[in-house]
């Protein structure tokens, strides 16, 4: 009988699909399986590919399984790099406004006090601090890091601002 040995090209393929940002439903979790199989599921790079589903849930208006992979991704992430935390945070952020709750998302954003653009597509790509950022002068649960950014996202956040009475 032939023992079959992992072929560690194709698991390399594998894990570098998780990276790509038009993976499908599929390919992250195939991507998924094989991390956590060969990193385990606090492997920083298993935790980027719980955020890339999350993401994609996110686009897809699978709200509650977007918070689980993103809830999963944050633990890996919340004792990583700021950055990546901010991002996933901001994801969350993103889940908790289209629910309908403004505290929980402004809360979550701004967690450990460096937060990203609300912009999705926005170009900067780095961590700002709560007193070097704007944020929506209504609802104040997400920030902008210029005035563009908030008029591009305006059309995606209006659905979702209102006021909580927070200062
Ligand atoms: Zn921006
Ligand atoms: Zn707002």
């Amino acid at each position: 009988m032939q023992t079959s040995q992992p072929n560690q090209p194709v698991l390399l393929e594998y894990i570098q699909r998780g990276d790509k940002i038009s993976c499908n439903e599929q390919q992250y979790k195939a991507a998924i399986a094989t991390r956590e199989f060969l990193l385990g599921p606090s492997d920083p790079a298993t935790a980027k590919c719980y955020n890339g589903l999350g993401d994609l849930y996110i686009k897809l208006g699978r709200l509650e399984e977007a918070e689980e992979y993103l809830s999963r991704a944050l633990q890996v992430r919340s004792s990583g790099p700021l950055f990546d935390a901010a991002v996933t945070r901001d994801n969350l952020g993103c889940i908790y406004e289209m629910k309908g709750d403004i505290q929980k998302a402004r809360e979550m954003r701004i967690t450990d006090e460096h937060v990203i653009c609300g912009l999705y597509e926005c170009a900067s790509q780095r961590l700002y601090r709560l007193n070097e950022i704007s944020r929506c002068s209504k609802c104040k649960c997400i920030f902008y890091c210029s005035a563009q950014c908030q008029r591009n996202d305006w059309p995606r956040h209006k659905a979702y601002c209102k006021s909580t009475g927070v200062i």
